[in-house]
């Protein structure tokens, strides 16, 4: 079930332009025009993954703790805290969602289609590069 609000908007946290509304077959999420950067909310990243993913494989999500970041979300300007979804290094605010860096998005949801050690494989050079 989608709902329809107006959303807020926000500024790219890495190139301080405006975000624009995005979206991918049924989902929608803002992203910078300029990085390619995307802040996608919690629920709709949990649908992205759970269409690609075969049933009962979970996405994991983990904080990491005293590796602060100093970012601060698009939307509410609060330091987003520094996570791992899979193993991409992202920023996650609590009550937005997660800011991906460009490719991020790409790279995390590609392992709910691929198995682990593939997916690793495919991405690794990729996944050294994120910060
Ligand atoms: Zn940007
Ligand atoms: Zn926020």
């Amino acid at each position: 079930m989608y709902r329809e609000s107006s959303r807020q908007t926000g500024l790219c946290p890495a190139c301080k332009r405006m975000l624009a509304e995005s979206s991918s077959g049924r989902h929608r999420y803002q992203s910078c025009q300029q990085c390619h950067g995307s802040l996608v909310d919690h629920r709709t990243l949990q649908e992205m993954w759970a269409e690609l993913a075969p049933a009962g494989k979970q996405m994991e999500v983990r904080r990491r703790l005293g590796l602060a970041r100093h970012r601060s979300c698009p939307l509410c300007d609060a330091q987003m805290a520094f996570t791992w979804v899979v193993a991409v290094p992202v920023d996650s605010c609590e009550l937005h969602g997660i800011w991906f860096d460009t490719e991020e998005l790409e790279t995390a949801l590609a392992a709910a289609a691929l198995p682990l050690e593939q997916w690793i494989m495919q991405f690794l050079d990729k996944l050294r590069d994120m910060t």
